[in-house]
């Protein structure tokens, strides 16, 4: 559904990461959208937390503390829950967010870009996706 994924894109421009912009979107059974996210910085830490990505130490990057858009769809639904739900993310999940979406019980997943398809994350996140049995597939533009 091309307006879905419109929404996870126009999400995604909210971000401040100078490097990563991603968008979240779910939405439900009834083609509704219950939830969008963008990634940032948790609440209250905003400019005081790094947007580095490489740093003598890691504790300087952004990886420690930056909030991933599916996690922020996820928190900031505006339903009792996103059981049997469809995320539309501009980005592959990462193995964290795949555990997020597995446990919130998501159903499926499509996503646009795949741009870090070969890293450990990413075959991280396949192989918890594929043995929890929850479909992706690339939108199609
Ligand atoms: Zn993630």
């Amino acid at each position: 559904m091309e307006r879905f994924m419109d929404e996870a894109r126009r999400a995604a421009q909210n971000s401040k990461d100078p490097n990563t912009q991603v968008g979240a979107c779910i939405v439900n059974q009834e083609k509704k959208i219950v939830g969008i996210g963008y990634n940032c910085m948790p609440n209250g830490c905003d400019g005081q937390l790094p947007w580095t990505r490489s740093a003598d130490d890691r504790l300087d990057t952004k990886y420690p503390y930056v909030c991933h858009a599916e996690l922020n769809a996820i928190m900031n639904k505006n339903s009792a829950d996103v059981k049997g739900c469809t995320m539309y993310v501009t980005l592959f999940p990462c193995n964290e967010c795949a555990k997020l979406i597995i446990q919130a019980g998501i159903s499926k997943v499509i996503y646009l870009d795949d741009k870090y398809h070969d890293t450990q994350e990413t075959k991280a996140s396949r192989r918890l996706l594929d043995t929890a049995g929850i479909p992706y597939e690339q939108f199609n533009c």
